[in-house]
């Protein structure tokens, strides 16, 4: 039974119900890109890291506001910010962003793997928000795997199975099946492979690189995102020459395991489009149906970045 407080709460609660969650909805029912890079021409305040100058930096300038201008008119209303090489281990830029715009960005950060502290770095940066950390395997599968057996790396992926953080791999279809051995030394570590694993940069989709990708469904925990559209086989709108690649992963994966996302700024670069990009997924791609078009442009990357 209730006594009166408790039902005055309740009514209370139920009467502001409608406010808050329509507020709260309008931002979770949007879709999310999954990711994206900004950076901002102030260098006073967020200064390059060593190797990088201001000519580096193409687009001279990527901050929110440029990308929002992009996303928002295509109902894009989360996003998960995916630390830029240009600043290395200092992700105060990202982290600032983050903080100025509650509710609308994730984090995926970069920590220096070789820092004897790694694990308190990687908890500390959780602490702001952040739900990933980029990973940057060597092309070459030797030097991959010796690259993945490091004290480091072995280190990131124990802490990112105990606090649920994902490992994001920048990697090339040749360093899969270590990515892969990994899975099975981490099973229960959340594992985000980047762009397809960039298959299709050279032009074509090779199918023994397919093959590896898909192989890695095998382990639940791994995730794929969608993305790059612009970087990828022909490189030309409408991009679907990449459909038959998204069933592959979709037969494979299922929706639940699959994130749009659209690399921007790259993505509205050199004549390349926002729109072109989320239509492949929400337009062209006819053999998903609706509940799957939501995972893969909202409801995978809300669980995996924004719980
Ligand atoms: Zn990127």
């Amino acid at each position: 039974m209730q006594n009166r407080r408790q039902l005055l709460r309740t009514s209370l609660g139920a009467a502001l119900a409608p406010l808050a969650s329509c507020q709260h909805s309008s931002q979770s029912s949007g879709w999310i890109d999954a990711h994206v890079h900004v950076w901002t021409p102030d260098l006073e305040r967020y200064p390059l890291a060593e190797g990088f100058t201001r000519q580096s930096m193409q687009p001279p300038s990527f901050t929110p506001e440029q990308l929002f201008a992009h996303a928002k008119p295509q109902g894009v209303s989360r996003i998960v910010l995916i630390q830029m090489s240009y600043y290395r281990f200092d992700n105060r830029y990202m982290l600032d962003m983050m903080r100025r715009h509650p509710g609308t960005f994730s984090g995926v950060a970069i920590v220096d793997d070789k820092a004897a502290d790694v694990e308190q770095r990687m908890l500390e940066l959780a602490r702001q928000g952040v739900r990933g950390f980029r990973l940057v395997p060597p092309a070459d599968p030797v030097a991959a795997r010796a690259w993945f057996a490091s004290p480091g790396i072995e280190t990131m992926y124990r802490v990112g199975a105990q606090h649920r953080l994902n490992m994001c791999l920048l990697i090339n279809p040749e360093a899969l099946g270590e990515a892969a051995a990994m899975c099975r030394r981490f099973p229960k570590t959340p594992v985000v492979i980047d762009h397809f694993a960039r298959l299709g940069m050279a032009g074509a989709i090779e199918p023994a690189g397919l093959k590896a990708l898909l192989d890695l469904a095998a382990f639940p925990e791994v995730t794929v995102k969608t993305s790059a559209t612009y970087a990828l086989g022909a490189k030309k709108a409408p991009y679907t020459d990449l459909l038959p690649m998204l069933r592959a992963c979709r037969d494979a994966f299922g929706a639940k395991r699959l994130m749009w996302a659209s690399d921007c700024p790259f993505q509205v670069e050199k004549g390349h489009n926002y729109k072109d990009s989320i239509d492949l997924v929400h337009e062209r791609a006819d053999f998903l149906t609706e509940r799957e078009r939501q995972w893969l442009l909202r409801d995978t990357a809300q669980r995996v970045f924004f719980s």
